[in-house]
């Protein structure tokens, strides 16, 4: 991931940058930083590069000049999309381990920083297209603000934290704050360290972190604590029946999805620009139904979500309105125990970005960049045979197990089953309850799933478009 940095203190962000993970994350070619100095691009002879402000108050005023070509020399190449530019300012939407997921997943970002009293406004409208703020305070420069967001995005690209899992397990994952913790020695200024750590008995090591995060957050984050309440509320109810709700229940517990409605229920997952749509919590199925209509719902979706997954009733009022377009009806599968699946072929290795172009040809969303996204996350796997690819399988942005195929020539050798068991016992791993939906109409697709002990879910969900 490529970052470009203006500001009038390029040596600030160096110094930041240059360091511990996000320096050697630099070296292995995953991060690169330039940052550049505004003042080089001032036109003036003096470069100066603040006035006044026309209607007076205090203080002065970045002028739009020098901003604006040191972006123009710097982040607009031709023939290639203009980077999302993030202005950092106190008047921005508040940063958030959310946000910094969705940013984590661009390929370039341009961060602009403010000093004195900001920047004209002029220049601001005509490049910037996000503005963030990292809390409800005046810093004097955005140097700060730009390094504390880089830092949060960094970690969360791929590769960078050398141990991608530990990045989900953490402060604000599932909206509850990280536990204390400790390390040697067992006694320091004669304070213990609890003792049921020191047992590593891991239930009774689970559950204390759990009461403990519980405390904390509901003590200095009653706002947090809310968030976990209701989805522990929602999560209640959907397991009245788990297969059917297994990706509704599974967003909610990896802390990929957001609960952003109840009546009618909906959870957004930043990342994939994806809604899951359900009936009303806690009321009747009936009455839910008849308080949804396609300009309620329309209201409702984020800005940015592109997809939904709905109740194939509630498609059913959608379907009329030309903001919807109709994709597909699927159901879940879902593997219900805990138990890792034989693999017969093991040679199964993680794709790299050399089979975009193959995978693209055979599965499609070459254009979309969704291969290319779902490699460089990690998630795609391919099966050899005599070291020629046979097959691949990956995960979606919402969780589920798909993208299945094997060549023509390597079909009928059980090795959609191998695939297919092996990202189970990936998932296993991982803590998920793994699970594919599968297209109505499938039968191939079925008759693998039952054969694998995969279960189906009852309800039949349809996936939309939003135009
Ligand atoms: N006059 C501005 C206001 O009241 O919003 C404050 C300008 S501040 C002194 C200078 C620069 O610091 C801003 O242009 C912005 O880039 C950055 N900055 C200050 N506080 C920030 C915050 N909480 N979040 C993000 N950026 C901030």
């Amino acid at each position: 991931m490529d970052f470009t940095i203006l500001t009038l203190f390029p040596e600030f962000i160096e110094q930041g940058i240059h360091t511990s993970i996000l320096g050697k994350a630099c070296d292995k070619g995953l991060l690169s930083f330039k940052a550049v100095n505004i003042r080089d691009y001032s036109a003036d002879k003096n470069k100066r590069v603040d006035d006044y402000t026309y209607g007076g108050g205090a203080g002065m005023l970045m002028q739009a000049q020098p901003v604006f070509d040191a972006y123009m020399a710097n982040c607009v190449h031709e023939g290639k999309k203009k980077p999302k530019t993030i202005y950092v300012t106190p008047q921005g939407r508040p940063f958030t381990q959310t946000i910094a997921n969705e940013l984590s997943k661009e390929e370039e970002l341009v961060f602009i920083c403010g000093h004195y009293e900001g920047i004209d406004q002029r220049v601001l409208d005509e490049i910037v297209t996000d503005r963030y703020s990292i809390g409800d305070y005046v810093l004097t420069g955005g140097e700060l603000p730009a390094l504390v967001m880089i830092d949060a995005i960094s970690r969360l690209v791929p590769g960078v934290l050398g141990n991608d899992v530990s990045a989900d397990i953490e402060s604000f994952h599932g909206n509850l704050l990280e536990y204390p913790q400790y390390t040697r020695p067992e006694v320091w200024h004669d304070i213990a360290v609890p003792e049921v750590l020191l047992k590593g008995n891991p239930k009774q090591v689970d559950s204390w972190r759990l009461d403990r995060s519980k405390e904390l957050t509901k003590k200095v984050r009653p706002d947090l604590y809310d968030k976990y309440e209701l989805s522990l509320r929602v999560i209640d109810e959907l397991s009245k029946d788990k297969k059917s709700n297994i990706h509704l229940l599974e967003a909610i517990k990896r802390g990929t999805g957001e609960i952003i409605s109840t009546n009618p229920l909906m959870i957004y997952i930043p990342q994939a620009g994806l809604v899951f749509l359900n009936e009303g919590i806690n009321v009747s199925k009936e009455q839910s139904l008849k308080e949804i209509d396609a300009g309620r719902i329309f209201e409702l979706l984020p800005e940015k979500a592109r997809i939904c997954i709905s109740t194939k009733e509630i498609f059913d009022i959608l379907k009329d309105d030309s903001r919807f377009e109709f994709y597909c009806n699927v159901r879940n599968a879902v593997y219900t125990e805990n138990v890792h699946k034989k693999i017969k072929n093991k040679n199964i290795k993680q794709l790299d970005l050399s089979y975009v172009e193959i995978l693209s040809e055979n599965y499609g969303h070459g254009e979309d960049g969704y291969v290319k996204d779902r490699i460089e996350r990690g998630q795609v796997y391919g099966i050899f045979v005599e070291e020629k690819l046979a097959g691949f399988i990956g995960t979606h942005y919402e969780g589920s197990i798909g993208m299945l195929f094997i060549f023509p020539e390597f079909r009928r050798l059980g090795l959609g089953t191998d695939l297919e068991n092996f990202m189970i016992n990936r998932e296993l791993e991982l803590g998920h309850v793994p699970f594919g939906q599968v297209i109505t109409d499938n039968d191939a697709s079925f008759a693998l799933q039952d054969k694998n002990g995969l279960y189906l879910g009852k309800q039949i969900f349809t996936w939309f478009g939003i135009k």
